[in-house]
């Protein structure tokens, strides 16, 4: 099975800043080689330092934004089975699960807000990293999230069962 590059460093860990892809932090050119401290591209000039560290802190939000379409799909999941608990609720009508029931699904269904908004991050970095992100922010599964936790937090709070 082939592994792709950005699952193995996944695997290794946080990123180390040595391992930064030398981008300009201007325009995303590709500074490998670069004699100078200007990018021949924009013209931007980097102190080597300062601009290795701050690539490094765009890579490691890149690497977030992965991790953020994971935890908005799992979050996506727990509001999922929130409004399988609502509708047993219904079902069942009466008694103390009824109240258990509710407060897990508005539980669940506010983490998956919580996990759905985490891949907003992705609109704070520059445009040239979001075109190099491995994998973009998926906005179905994100609003999905948001639209089944919220509907699971409304009727937990306001269902009339
Ligand atoms: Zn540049």
């Amino acid at each position: 099975m082939p592994i792709n590059p950005s699952e193995l460093e996944q695997m290794s860990g946080p990123p180390r800043s040595q391992d930064a892809p030398p981008f300009c932090v201007g325009c995303g050119y590709d500074l490998t080689g670069a004699v100078s401290e200007r990018c021949p591209e924009c013209g931007q000039v980097f102190v080597r330092k300062e601009w290795h560290d701050r690539v490094a802190a765009i890579k490691r939000r890149m690497l977030e934004v992965e991790d953020a379409n994971n935890w908005a799909a799992f979050g996506l999941k727990g509001a999922c089975g929130g409004l399988l608990l609502l509708i047993l609720c219904v079902i069942v009508r009466t008694g103390m699960s009824v109240s258990f029931f509710r407060i897990v699904a508005g539980i669940l269904g506010a983490m998956a807000i919580l996990m759905g908004l985490g891949v907003l991050r992705a609109g704070s970095l520059p445009e040239w990293a979001r075109e190099r992100l491995p994998q973009p922010p998926r906005k179905d599964i994100v609003s999905g999230a948001l639209l089944v936790g919220a509907v699971d937090v409304a009727l937990a709070i306001f269902g009339p069962f």
